[in-house]
């Protein structure tokens, strides 16, 4: 591309981010300040998902690099904690929220490495837009353990939820994890069907997260604030509810009424203010309501419409057809 196409492209995605904002509520915060998690463990908020930032013995692990055009700001931020360079990036999914920004640390120094859940790797691939950083060097299936001793990191897969390809991140020592947008702004999260998202998997896929993954105390949402473990639970049970009231409701009750049911027992789940600094809008309870219907659509095998956005050219989506905005 020219120097005159890479500006276009960079303002066309700029204008596109900026447009999502304006529609869906207030305006994207910049790249925040690095804030401490635990010993060597960080996390960057703003501009598109959260970063988390975690100093090795041998370099520094980012996961997630936010919406494009971030790199910069993160690696400011990273410098106020260390002068290691950055030698690897997880990306949780393929959101370019959440990956956007991976070039500009592979421009730096290209031997950083890129990992991702395989099915990541598939919806990357099968963009003809991807940015060539977003490409992973490294993908898993199931199970995979990078580094050890206390920079060990595990990671694990447990079946579709947001997307079909979310990476929970477990830093075994800190007992801590990142779970992408699995959970995000503790609301029902965005299911993104055109990359395998699905809201009748998603209990399961957290029921064996809940399982499956031992020993950890913190959870650092894909946007928002950190979470607990015993939040994440509180969170895999209201999913699960949410789908069982959907079931029972299918074609008796409206999502509406469906979602307000919730209440009592989930209030965190159904508030109906929009949360401070969000960036996409929207409140949890009008969130529930979204994924009541998206269960419909499921179960009754319909495609999913009720989607997180106006369709965009040239995305991951089924047949590379559309893709979701630079949203969750
Ligand atoms: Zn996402």
């Amino acid at each position: 591309m020219t120097r005159a196409g890479v500006l276009t492209a960079i303002v066309v995605a700029g204008l596109a981010v900026s447009g999502v904002a304006a529609q869906r509520g207030p305006r994207i915060p910049p790249t925040g300040a690095i804030m401490p998690v635990k010993g060597s463990l960080y996390v960057i908020h703003g501009a598109g998902g959260n970063t988390t930032v975690f100093v090795t013995a041998t370099g520094v692990v980012l996961v997630d690099t936010k919406l494009a055009n971030n790199g910069e700001a993160i690696m400011k931020q990273v410098q106020t904690v260390t002068d290691k360079p950055v030698s690897m990036i997880i990306n949780t999914h393929v959101h370019p929220d959440h990956n956007g920004s991976n070039d500009y640390f592979k421009t730096a120094r290209p031997t950083v490495e890129v990992v991702t859940h395989e099915n990541t790797k598939k919806w990357v691939e099968a963009n003809p837009r991807s940015v060539p950083a977003t490409k992973p060097d490294k993908a898993f299936s199931d199970k995979m353990t990078l580094g050890s001793g206390k920079d060990q990191i595990d990671l694990y897969w447990f079946g579709a939820a947001h997307t079909n390809g979310d990476a929970f991140v477990v830093f075994k020592a800190l007992r801590a994890m990142c779970v992408g947008d699995v959970m995000a702004w503790k609301m029902a999260p965005l299911i993104d069907p055109a990359t395998g998202g699905s809201v009748i998997a998603l209990p399961d896929t957290l029921e064996k997260a809940v399982k499956g993954i031992k020993n950890v105390d913190i959870v650092i949402e894909g946007h928002g604030d950190v979470n607990t473990w015993a939040g994440f639970r509180d969170y895999t049970r209201f999913n699960r509810a949410l789908l069982d009231a959907a079931k029972a409701g299918l074609g008796k009750q409206t999502p509406e009424a469906i979602a307000a049911g919730l209440k009592p027992k989930f209030p965190v789940f159904t508030k109906e203010e929009l949360l401070p600094e969000m960036e996409y809008g929207g409140t949890p309870l009008s969130r529930a309501v979204i994924n009541v219907n998206v269960a419909f659509q499921e179960l009754r095998g319909e495609p999913v419409t009720t989607n997180f956005g106006p369709p965009r050219a040239g995305g991951p989506g089924r047949g590379g057809a559309e893709t979701p905005p630079p949203g969750k």
